[in-house]
């Protein structure tokens, strides 16, 4: 076999399971089958709201897993693939930069990198939408799903600061994380990135628990 036939199979090859063929699409038939398109939208705040892409459901939560725990990095590419893909049918042409939610610098040392930027920089090249890192985390917070209600609450308290010298008056931004369970990390996120002055801010999150569909959970 060759260089280039290897290099043209590799191309062809599901990058969520690595075994499939894709025939042109980001991934193969049976990965895609097993996503759950979410398309839903919810209020966290009494301004903002979030677009979500899929369902996390077992198919992604393994993926995910793989992603943030298991050193697969490059998961970022097919993830913001999708991403991109479902932003370039949604109603986001007005939108001007993706602004990334940050994680605390002794969180991403611990993982080696900084997964949801990944996202964030996969889904800028394939769509054009500018990162800017308007955001901060100070706080090194403990992960929202393992607290209860009233922990949730004060947990994120002065966790983001709008990083300093960074103006967005006058753009659209696009505030991304790769998963959203009550809302409080958008709330929060936001409340920050208003500081930068952004004429408006939409959350985007890659996937979202089925009982967070729909615009009634505030
Ligand atoms: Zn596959």
């Amino acid at each position: 076999m060759k260089l280039s036939d290897f290099l043209f199979v590799r191309e062809g090859i599901c990058l969520f399971c690595k075994e499939e063929e894709t025939y042109g699409e980001i991934l193969c038939r049976d990965c895609r089958k097993q996503l759950e398109a979410h398309g839903g939208e919810y209020a966290y705040d009494e301004v903002h709201s979030c677009s979500i892409a899929y369902f996390y459901n077992r198919f992604l939560q393994q993926i995910f897993r793989q992603f943030k725990y298991h050193d697969e990095a490059e998961l970022a590419e097919p993830i913001g693939a999708l991403l991109a893909a479902f932003v370039k049918q949604g109603d986001y042409q007005s939108y001007t930069h993706i602004v990334p939610v940050p994680m605390h610098p002794a969180a991403i040392k611990k993982r080696g990198y900084n997964h949801t930027h990944l996202m964030a920089e996969e889904l800028s090249r394939r769509t054009g939408l500018v990162i800017c890192d308007a955001l901060l985390k100070t706080k090194n917070t403990r992960a929202q799903n393992k607290l209860n209600r009233a922990q949730r609450e004060t947990n994120l308290l002065g966790a983001f600061q709008p990083a300093p010298g960074i103006h967005l008056t006058h753009t659209s931004v696009l505030l991304l994380d790769d998963f959203v369970t009550t809302g409080n990390t958008m709330k929060h996120a936001t409340r920050a990135l208003t500081e930068a002055g952004p004429a408006r801010i939409h959350g985007l999150a890659f996937t979202a628990p089925r009982f967070y569909r729909g615009s009634s959970i505030a």
